[in-house]
């Protein structure tokens, strides 16, 4: 059978690069990959996926969920999942067809509130890596939330300015005024 498998946590945590890892090791064992994203995401370049380690994938721009069922491939990498809406239903199809699912998205918005439909793919997930990244304020603890410290003008997270990954006690002291950065 095949399987869903999600990575998520907050910024900067390694989610994609862990999901782009996994498909990749399928095509060494000579599987076909095809990486999908949210057509909203520009952040780097348009129709490729860059890495923070710098690997440059190309994908495909997808609007709602069930679009990747007009895609065949054994593998199939969506990033950014958290921007997404649409059938759920058709990542159970695809799994059920013996295909792979590498999903990676953010599991909260900045105000710590489910993002999107992460919240429902990791209760239909074979597998789930919760991961962290470092505080940057504190330099120390586990970050396990994506703080925004810019003006609050949409609800939509797109881009990185403003956005910094933060660990529990802080992001309360930043939300209480406790600490200015
Ligand atoms: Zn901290």
């Amino acid at each position: 059978m095949g399987s869903i498998n999600v990575f998520t946590g907050p910024m900067k945590c390694g989610k994609t690069k862990r999901a782009i890892e996994a498909a990749t090791i399928q095509k060494i064992r000579g599987k076909d990959i095809k990486v999908f994203k949210p057509g909203i995401d520009n952040r780097f370049a348009e129709n490729k996926i860059v890495t923070r380690s710098g690997k440059e994938l190309d994908t495909l721009n997808i609007s709602c969920i069930e679009d990747i069922e007009n895609y065949d491939a054994d593998v199939y990498v969506i990033d950014e999942f958290q921007f997404l809406d649409g059938d759920l239903e058709a990542i159970n199809r695809l799994a059920n067809k013996d295909k792979r699912i590498y999903i990676s998205g953010l599991n909260l918005t900045s105000d710590r509130k489910p993002f999107g439909r992460m919240g429902e793919v990791m209760c239909m997930a074979d597998k789930i890596e919760l991961m962290t990244s470092v505080c940057e304020v504190c330099k120390s603890e586990e970050a396990i939330y994506t703080y925004y410290s810019g003006p609050k003008d949409s609800d939509i997270l797109v881009g990185e300015a403003g956005y910094m990954p933060v660990c529990r006690e802080c992001y309360e002291k930043l939300s209480m005024g406790m600490i200015n950065l």
